[in-house]
């Protein structure tokens, strides 16, 4: 695939792991383990069950929860929808109010203005310039009827990360509920829930090189919580989640998982050096700007404007060398700034200059050497047209 770009949106979505391909060809043909798990009533289903609380086995180990509390839906947008229309469904008399804040993902964001539609409260949270929200706007947006908090862990367009652990600790302490959108954090931060409250986490197994179309939420001590179901059906996944389990999909995300978790730590030290090499080489020829606290940002993520030039017309002039994003894929393609930026106060031309870069353990220093030669390649010629 010599003459596709060289592909720098690993946060919108990754290659699957040859580990996850070999693992999700055992579950489809006449010759693999096809069966339906809810058929548990003959060998064949039994054996397919068994595969699937194997992978519940796993992915609880990595995450420090119990099998019990994963539930498998088809990614992060579904886990994001089933918790917050979950809690409030279920809870409604107790209380319809909702925190989130102005940076999330879409599948928050729009879910949340569903629930205002119903006559739910929402607290949108505005960040702090560094993209990060404080624990201490969280603890004085809190009232007795609030139901749920929900934020992310790594911010999709400029991979900030939050104080999850300090906020998780004044919602512990407050007795509210906490939901996390871990999307861009699993498999590529430690995320332990047996170390740090958090009640939901919503994971998507694209985002760490498993397959599209599957995730899964965690629900801690879901036999004391209740939550109402979107999908009804045949009663899969505890009740919370009918249709039949998409067991290649479950088996693809399980070894994607356990490869990012077994790898963890490595592939950090190897994104990061990327990210380095990233800025450094560009910062040697344009003048830019880092969006985000670098102090709190992820490795696989970089957002930065350069001075003088539009993210759309660099994208542009990219479009056949190298794949950037101007923002999340969702709200790319229109030209709309983001309002993740604008939320942390970005103006001006590096609102509209914004653009991401994303990596993953797959790309070589060649790869990032390359991509920032297009880069101030294409730069000048935009430079020399004005
Ligand atoms: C990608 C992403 C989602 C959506 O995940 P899907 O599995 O594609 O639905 C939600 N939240 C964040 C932060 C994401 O990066």
């Amino acid at each position: 695939m010599s003459d596709t770009p060289l592909y720098l949106d690993m946060a919108s979505t990754t290659p699957v792991a040859p580990e996850a391909i070999t693992a999700m060809l055992r579950y489809l043909g006449a010759d693999g383990c096809y069966y339906n798990p809810s058929s548990a009533g003959h060998r064949s289903g039994q054996v397919a069950a068994d595969a699937m609380s194997g992978c519940r086995t796993t992915i609880a180990g990595i995450l420090g929860c119990e099998p019990q509390e994963i539930i498998f839906t088809s990614g992060a947008t579904e886990s994001n929808n089933l918790a917050l229309r979950g809690i409030a469904h279920a809870h409604a008399s107790h209380g319809r109010h909702l925190i989130t804040s102005q940076i999330e993902h879409k599948a928050v964001l729009e879910t949340c203005h569903a629930l205002e539609q119903e006559g739910f409260e929402v607290t949108y949270l505005k960040p702090n310039a560094g993209g990060w929200i404080e624990p201490e706007a969280v603890k004085a947006a809190l009232r007795p009827e609030t139901l749920l908090v929900s934020l992310l862990h790594t911010n999709n367009e400029t991979g900030v990360c939050q104080p999850i652990d300090e906020i998780a600790a004044v919602l512990a302490e407050a007795g509210v509920l906490f939901h996390v959108d871990a999307a861009q954090a699993a498999g590529k931060f430690p995320l332990n829930l047996n170390e740090t409250p958090i009640d939901f986490l919503s994971l998507s197994a694209h985002k760490f090189h498993g397959p599209k179309g599957i995730g899964c939420l965690v629900i801690r001590n879901r036999r004391q919580l209740r939550l109402q179901p979107m999908l009804t059906g045949g009663g899969q996944e505890f009740g919370l989640r009918s249709g039949t389990l998409a067991t290649h999909q479950i088996a693809g995300m399980t070894a994607a998982l356990q490869l990012a978790a077994h790898s963890q730590s490595q592939d950090y030290v190897h994104v990061s050096a990327l990210k380095k090499q990233f800025i450094k080489q560009l910062e040697q020829s344009s003048a830019i700007k880092i969006n985000g606290d670098t102090e709190r940002s992820s490795a696989y993520i970089v957002n930065f404007s350069i001075n003088g030039i539009s993210s759309d017309a660099l994208i542009n002039q990219l479009a056949t060398t190298v794949a950037l994003s101007s923002g999340s894929a969702c709200s790319s393609g229109t030209i709309d700034p983001s309002y993740v930026l604008r939320a942390m106060g970005v103006e001006g031309d590096a609102l509209y200059g914004a653009v991401r870069a994303s990596f993953s353990r797959y790309h070589t220093m060649t790869d990032i050497s390359q991509a920032v030669e297009h880069i101030i390649a294409a730069v000048r010629r935009m430079q020399e047209l004005d």
